[in-house]
């Protein structure tokens, strides 16, 4: 069997910085405050901090401001063609008529 590589990110083990032995922490335990811990294997306590990285996406959207898209059509190498905005780069396929298909959706759904 070939190796496959796991998502890791909801472990969060802790390792004794004792005897390096090491410990899922249980998920209702978690807490961005610094606490103590005592280690099972070797007795001692030590401090133990978790810390959540949070990625923050940000992204323009010219409708949010009550604007409408700036649409250009760009075609790409292989002959195909899709619109993107010039001003937020909000991307939309090309309707039969020529027209950014996003418009005729938000007409739909309206
Ligand atoms: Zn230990
Ligand atoms: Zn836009």
């Amino acid at each position: 069997m070939s190796q496959e590589f796991e998502e890791q990110s909801h472990h969060a083990d802790a390792i004794c910085p004792y005897c390096l032995s090491s410990y899922q922490v249980e998920s209702e335990d978690y807490s961005e405050d610094i606490r103590e811990e005592e280690c099972e294997e070797c007795g001692n306590t030590y401090w133990i901090e978790q810390s959540f990285s949070v990625e923050t996406t940000t992204k323009p959207d010219c409708e949010l401001n009550g604007a409408s898209h700036k649409w250009e059509l760009m075609t790409f190498a292989d002959g195909k063609s899709a619109f993107f905005c010039s001003v937020c780069n909000e991307c939309s396929l090309v309707a039969d008529d020529g027209t950014p298909l996003a418009e005729k959706s938000k007409g739909e759904a309206e």
